[in-house]
Order: C-alpha cells, then structure tokens, then sequence
C-alpha cells in the first residue's frame, strides 16, 4: 500500500505547481512533509512551436515535470494524462481525484483558484472546482463511491486547501529560503521557459519572479512570499 503524505498538490498542466507553490512545496519538504504531486494534463498544446507533435511535447513536459519535482522534494508525482485544454468537470475526473485522496490522505490540498474571473485559463478553472467538489464532501462521505470503500478506500477529511493565484489573498508563506530552489525548479521546464518569458513579458524571469515574491510579502516581516487563498475545511 502507498504511504499516505501530508501534502497533495493538484496541478492542471506541467509547470503550474512550480509557479503556484513552488518555494511552499520545497519549504515542506525541507521539514521532512511528504508531498505527492498530481498533474491532470499532458501539457502538450501549450507552445507556439509549430514543429512539435503533441506526443513529443507530451513525453518532454512529463520529463521536465519529473526533474522539476525532484528539485523541490516531491515524493511522488501522478499523471493522469488528460490532453491539454480537454479538462471538463465530469464524474470520472472527479472519482479519480476522491480515488487519490482517499489514498494519500493528505491534512493539506493545494491547487488553482477556480474563482479567478475573466481571463482564466479553462483547465486551471475546471482543475479547482473538481478538486474543491472532491475533497468536500465526495472524500469524507462514505456514501460515496461504495466501490472505492470495498477496495479499502476509507473516506478521508481533508483539513486545509491552498488555492495559487487567487485574486482573494489571505494567505502568505515565507519562500524567502526557498526561492532559489523554485527558480531552479522552473527551469526544468526548459520546453516552457520562451513562452513563459513572453507571457510575463521580461525576458528575465528569475527577476521579475523575485519582484513579484516580494510584492506579495509586503506587509510581512521577511522578504518573499507565495501567497494563497485558504480554507478550513471545519467538517
Ligand atoms: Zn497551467
């Protein structure tokens, strides 16, 4: 049986964990937290590179997932192999995610905020809905998925979810120590980093990340932060 970790990180594509929870993930698994990450998509129609198979794309994102997770501690790490952009909030998705944290258990879920308006890309939207509806109530209730609990799969509460980039922040942590290893993550995810770099429009990246982290933690007494929205989950 898979030992159960404290920590489940649900990232739509390859990449998104690293840039939402990045320095938090490497500070838990610095403190001996056991962190399994989950990746729902394949991330293999996120290029403008005309010359690249999705099948490619996909095997070299896995790769540079893999590399990346190692730098930050992550013990494990779950594909489930949706195409990119093919996310939808259907019961199979769902059932897979209750499957997972019935078996991991972790106290701590971390993921993408669903509630981002306007411009939000439709996988991350989809990634923390189904994630929200899994953990409550579909893990905890044993009604649930009868067949899950008669292949051992006893309910499970999660106590707390993290959601990145939420335009309701009530949450920082200090990745002060941690941020050289979440740079160094994200650049494991070389097949992403030009279009990252044009995305955020700054070809330096590793500055205009480090100005964001330290925006995030004005008001607090060290220096970088990621920063969350957090819910108690009280029952
Ligand atoms: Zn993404």
């Amino acid at each position: 049986m898979t030992e159960t970790a404290e920590v489940m990180v649900v990232a739509p594509h390859p990449d998104d964990a690293e840039f939402g929870a990045g320095g938090t993930i490497a500070g838990w698994t610095r403190e001996g937290k056991q962190v399994v990450l989950v990746v729902c998509t394949k991330g293999d129609k996120g290029t403008s590179d005309r010359g690249v198979v999705p099948e490619r794309l996909a095997r070299i994102r896995e790769q540079e997932q893999r590399e990346a997770a190692r730098v930050l501690g992550v013990r494990e790490v779950v594909f489930l192999g949706y195409p990119d952009q093919g996310l939808e909030d259907t019961p199979a998705f769902r059932k897979e995610l209750v499957r997972l944290l019935r078996l991991y258990r972790p106290w701590t879920v971390v993921t993408s905020d669903p509630y981002r308006r306007y411009v939000s890309h439709r996988d991350h939207r989809i990634t923390g809905q189904v994630v929200l509806d899994a953990v409550y109530p579909c893990a905890r209730d044993h009604l649930a998925y009868p067949d899950l609990l008669e292949e051992g799969l006893e309910p499970h509460r999660v106590r707390e979810m993290l959601f990145w980039q939420s335009e309701d922040i009530n949450y920082r942590t200090d990745i002060t120590e941690t941020f050289d290893r979440k740079v160094t993550a994200l650049r494991c995810h070389a097949s992403q980093m030009e279009q990252i770099a044009r995305a955020v429009a700054n070809p330096d990246l590793e500055g205009w990340l480090r100005d964001l982290c330290r925006a995030l933690a004005q008001g607090e007494d060290f220096e970088l932060a990621e920063a969350f929205h957090r819910v108690e989950i009280l029952r």
